[in-house]
Formats: structure tokens, C-alpha cells, sequence
């Protein structure tokens, strides 16, 4: 029993059962539930000593994950660790690490590249003779004459390494009028095993983007009449003079036509497929040398 005078201080002041804001989060609730553990345990804006070692912050509990992005005594891991530096360290020191180890940095990276050049040319190397090329930003070559060159490709896996370049606002006789096209041979890695001149059939097609028909298609045929340069083997780092069609296709044709459903010019991309039909042999006895470099 409480007696009567005391019943509003016990209300106000004692009572488990009174209404109160928790002083962080401001739920209201019975004192009772706002000061329990189970409150507290959740409570989002209760302050929190963040955990990372030399860190005194009290850091919001629902505030603690955005911290922890920033905290300057968090452990991270080095900025390159994506080319192999395992090293894990505290952010506030990740910009010395940086400077300290700026040639370390420059071997991995330098590495990776390395690594990342021989699987592409792995990669090319598997390539067959059927190549979809995309010549990208028409317009601004067109308008800088500046001409384009795809990848190197092979015409086969074990064959002739070549590329298609090609000229958007037109080289030679086509200059100003048409896309001119050329193909050219670079040094491949299979050249020792393979015969030359190069002979055999090159068709560049520039392809129709609206349907499987129609594409535009230039035949070379490289044979005892085709110019003798241009089938020639070359030395590493270059490549022969391009041999094509200074007149592939006007600029006017590019444009959507609606009487044969072509449009070869659209978001201002080509698309060019280069097919090889090779002639010359092989020298089957020399292949497996070939992949020793
Ligand atoms: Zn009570
Ligand atoms: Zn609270
Ligand atoms: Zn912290
Ligand atoms: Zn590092």
C-alpha cells in the first residue's frame, strides 16, 4: 500500500509501469521496457565504442556500418590488392604504404598486364576464320579522318594473323566519298609453320543491322594476280601494305534504305565480318615448335 501522498511522486518518479522516452532513440515506452537490456540491445541510437583497436569514437549504433567505411583505424586492404598486394593494414596508413611501396605497386601491376596479354592472345589464337568486328564513333572518325584498325586475329587456329582497317571517310580515290577497306598481315606467331605468299580468299562483308541479308561484300582474292606485297610474310612489330577496296561503299549507302531493308550505318556503329578461306599449306612437321617460344 502507498499512501496517498506519495502516490505522485511514485508515479512520476518510481513507478515501473510510468510512461518514459528513452533518451537516445526517444521510443516512448513503460521505464520498465526503455531501461531494459533488451532495449538497450537494440536501441539505434544508443552510443557504441567503436571496436576498431585506437578508435575512440561513440559512434551511433545504426551509425556504426558508415563508420566503419571511414574509420581511420579500420584495417583495409591495400588499394592494389586487385594486382596481388596482400597487405592489410589501417586506413590512416594506407597513403604511406602507397608511397613506401610505389615500385612493388608497379611490378604487380606491370605483371598483370603481362598475364593479361598472353591469355588474350591465347584467347586470339582460338579465334576461327569468321570475325565480327564493330567499328564504333563513325561520325567523328568520318569528320577527323581518322582511320580505324580491328584486332589482330588469326584466320585459323594455327594460322595467319591479320587485320581489317578501314578508312570511314575514305582513303585514295574514295577520300571524302566512300569507306574505304583494307586488309593487312601482321607477324603471327604461327608464320614459321605456315606457307608464303599467303593465297587463299579474304571477304569483307559490311554487315545489313537490320536482317541476315543484303550485307555489302568485297571479295580479295590473293592468287598469282594479286600484288605481291601484300601477301607477303612480315617482320614482328610490322605489317604489310593493306590491300582492299579504297571504294568499299559510298556514304550515301550507309544510310537506311527502306526499298531493300538495309541500314549498315546505325547508333553510329559498322559492323564488319572478315572471312578467310586459306589455300596455302601448312608445314604440319614444324607445328609443335612453333608454341616454344
Ligand atoms: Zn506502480
Ligand atoms: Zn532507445
Ligand atoms: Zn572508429
Ligand atoms: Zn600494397
Amino acid at each position: 500500500m502507498i499512501r496517498r501522498s506519495k502516490l505522485e511522486t511514485h508515479l512520476t518518479d518510481n513507478c515501473t509501469k510510468r510512461i518514459v522516452n528513452c533518451q537516445y532513440c526517444k521510443r516512448r515506452g513503460t521505464h520498465q521496457l526503455i531501461t531494459s537490456s533488451s532495449h538497450l540491445n537494440e536501441c539505434p541510437d544508443l552510443p557504441i565504442q567503436c571496436s576498431n583497436e585506437g578508435c575512440n569514437e561513440k559512434i551511433l549504433r545504426c551509425s556504426l556500418a558508415s563508420h566503419n567505411e571511414i574509420c581511420p583505424k579500420a584495417i583495409v586492404p591495400c588499394e592494389y590488392n586487385t594486382v596481388g598486394c596482400n597487405k592489410k593494414m589501417k586506413r590512416e596508413k594506407r597513403e604511406k604504404h602507397n608511397e613506401e611501396e610505389i615500385t612493388m605497386h608497379l611490378q604487380l601491376a606491370t605483371e598483370t598486364i603481362k598475364s593479361l596479354q598472353t591469355s588474350l592472345e591465347q584467347k586470339n589464337s582460338l579465334i576461327a576464320s569468321n570475325e565480327v568486328f564493330r567499328l564504333n564513333q563513325f561520325a567523328k572518325r568520318k569528320n577527323e579522318n581518322e582511320d580505324w584498325y580491328s584486332p589482330g586475329f588469326y584466320t585459323s587456329p594455327g594460322g595467319y594473323k591479320m587485320s581489317l582497317h578501314v578508312y570511314p571517310n575514305g582513303n585514295g580515290i574514295g577520300k571524302g566519298t566512300h569507306v574505304s577497306s583494307f586488309i593487312y598481315f601482321m607477324a603471327g606467331e604461327y608464320d614459321d609453320t605456315l606457307e608464303w605468299p599467303f593465297q587463299g580468299v579474304v571477304t569483307v562483308e559490311l554487315l545489313n543491322q537490320l536482317e541476315d541479308k543484303n550485307h555489302k561484300k568485297s571479295t580479295l582474292s590473293y592468287n598469282e594476280l594479286a600484288p605481291a606485297e601484300p601477301k607477303q610474310r612480315v617482320k614482328e612489330g610490322t605489317k604489310t601494305h593493306g590491300w582492299g577496296y579504297p571504294e568499299f561503299i559510298s556514304h550515301g549507302e550507309l544510310e537506311y534504305n527502306p526499298a531493300t531493308n538495309c541500314q549498315y550505318l546505325k547508333d553510329n556503329s559498322l559492323y564488319f565480318r572478315v572471312s578467310v578461306k586459306a589455300t596455302s599449306k601448312t608445314k604440319p612437321w614444324l607445328m609443335g615448335a612453333s608454341r616454344i617460344v
